[in-house]
């Protein structure tokens, strides 16, 4: 099981918390993350987590090359929709191939927690092919 965790500056503390919430089943699985997401994560929590390039350096296409390879099963991208970001395409890019590849991803918090609890019963495992 991969899972992808990013959040733009704004949501880093909303997303450092939900990892340290949920810190029992995300050590059961492999975690990836763009740069200050990465670091923040692992100083808040001791989680092993594969840290790629910071977004706006191309973080977020590395995960999406990822979901691409249907090689990630879940993405938790905490946006910020009230601030330009200079990577915004990449963004846009990312939540696309998830579609694309019908990859579970939650852009806010509420479906982050929903997707935890949905994949701590087992039940994000389980995606039809995209093709
Ligand atoms: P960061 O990148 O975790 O390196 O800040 C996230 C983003 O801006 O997409």
């Amino acid at each position: 099981m991969n899972v992808a965790l990013i959040a733009h500056d704004n949501k880093k503390d909303d997303i450092v918390n939900l990892a340290v919430a949920y810190q029992n089943i995300l050590k059961t699985v492999n975690l990836y993350a763009t740069g200050t997401t990465g670091s923040r994560i692992a100083e808040a929590t001791g989680l092993t987590i594969h840290r790629f390039q910071s977004g706006p350096y191309g973080g977020d296409q590395q995960i999406g090359a990822m979901v691409a390879n249907d090689e990630m099963d879940l993405v938790i991208f905490l946006r910020d929709p009230l601030t330009a970001q200079p990577h915004d395409p990449d963004i846009t890019a990312l939540l696309r191939i998830c579609d694309v590849h019908n990859v579970p991803v939650a852009s806010n918090l509420a479906t982050a927690e929903a997707l935890i609890r949905a994949m701590e019963q087992g039940l994000i495992n389980f995606k039809p092919r995209s093709n």
